[in-house]
């Protein structure tokens, strides 16, 4: 057994990205400045997309992101239960029904003919998540939505290529900065559009329903009168964290090659273990951005959740990305799901766990890993 524990993850912090946060917080001005600018325009080269707004969080991009689209009571939103909570509160708490696209169980992707099925003429948005670093089939979801607008969740998914085109690219995408993410600014997030009066409103929603920020007035010359329009949030990025996210960005790729080698590492050692079945690739063209490595435990012996306190107890950590949202205690009383209600989604909640990986970790920490499954499957 190993003497240390292994954290499912930990963030790639290195010296430089700790230099790049203490120059801003030696500048006098340290929350929203020129770096976010500076990461905006940075993550805008990545995506291809024409406007990035920084935000304190996806889950804060989420909820200015349906406020500015204008979605509410009597909207019908079309996205799967098996994903990070956050997003089924955001559409709760703009007032508007959450409608739970069953997923395709070896991949966990939303798709096309699922979102077909669900479509009434309430349905407002499409959010399709990008799942551990696969992209969503999005030609297909387009092709279905057709009118309606499509926003992806692409959280796991900073340099994830759909088709040879980075995700989001001609549409919208949230992406985060949370400590786990593939690259982190301890707490941020980004909404990416292609739309001018998207990206404006978005602004405004994260800033007080102001025109301007206070970069905007100190530096840009813009109205210090500026009035409020309409009663925003206050969602915006640090300028230090901005820093780390732009230090961090430059490294994207790297941190996305290792991930990569380390799950393959992960497939071929895992192939001959019974009880443990990783995800499927999807067959479209893709790059993967490998943020989790999550397999099914479907050992007839051991429970999942029993499968994660014994590698525990090996000093092996997990994580469970994620437990269906529709059967959480909120939503089982106020919305009265009931199990059954999404054959494959449940199946996967019920059996779902992601390995650690992150891109310091070695192949030994892999062989333990592996060493430690096939014992407590056993
Ligand atoms: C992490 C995550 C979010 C929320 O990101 P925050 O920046 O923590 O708000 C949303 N959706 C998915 C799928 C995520 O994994």
């Amino acid at each position: 057994m190993r003497s240390e524990f292994l954290p499912f993850t930990r963030p790639a912090i290195n010296e430089e990205d700790i230099a790049a946060v203490g120059e801003v917080m030696r500048s006098g001005w340290i929350t929203n400045g020129p770096k976010n600018v500076e990461f905006e325009e940075a993550v805008c080269r990545l995506t291809g997309n024409r406007y990035a707004v920084a935000l304190t969080s996806a889950t804060g991009g989420m909820h200015v992101l349906l406020k500015a689209m204008n979605i509410g009571p009597g909207d019908e939103v079309i996205t799967p239960s098996l994903t990070w909570v956050s997003t089924i509160n955001m559409i709760v708490q703009v007032g508007a029904t959450p409608v739970f696209a069953d997923i395709e169980r070896d991949t966990l992707m939303v798709s096309a003919e699922t979102v077909r099925s669900l479509i009434t003429p309430r349905t407002k948005l499409i959010l399709p998540v990008h799942y551990a670093g696969a992209p969503a089939d999005l030609d297909a979801i387009r092709a279905v939505a057709g009118d309606i607008p499509v926003v992806e969740d692409a959280a796991h998914a900073l340099g994830t290529y759909y088709k040879g085109r980075h995700v989001g690219a001609g549409g919208t995408a949230i992406y985060s900065f949370h400590a786990i993410k593939n690259i982190t600014t301890g707490e941020g997030g980004m909404v990416v559009t292609d739309d001018a009066e998207l990206a404006r409103a978005v602004r405004m929603w994260k800033f007080h329903g102001i025109g301007c920020d206070a970069f905007d007035r100190q530096n840009r010359g813009r109205a210090p009168q500026a009035e409020v329009q309409f009663p925003g949030f206050k969602y915006n990025l640090t300028d230090m964290m901005a820093a780390l996210g732009i230090s961090q960005l430059k490294r994207l790729t790297a941190i996305n090659a290792r991930r990569r080698e380390l799950a393959q590492y992960y497939r071929q050692q895992l192939a001959g273990v019974d009880g443990v079945l990783p995800l499927e690739a999807p067959a479209y063209e893709h790059t993967h951005a490998w943020h989790l490595f999550i397999v099914r435990v479907v050992s007839p012996q051991c429970s999942r959740d029993q499968f994660m306190a014994d590698l525990k107890a090996e000093n092996i950590g997990t994580g469970l990305h994620f437990r269906c949202a529709h059967l959480q205690k909120y939503y089982r009383e106020a919305m009265g799901f009931q199990p059954g209600m999404l054959p494959n989604t449940e199946w996967n909640s019920d059996r779902i766990c992601s390995l650690p990986l992150f891109p310091d970790m070695t192949e030994r920490d892999v062989d333990d890993v592996v060493a430690a499954i096939k014992k407590v499957l056993a």
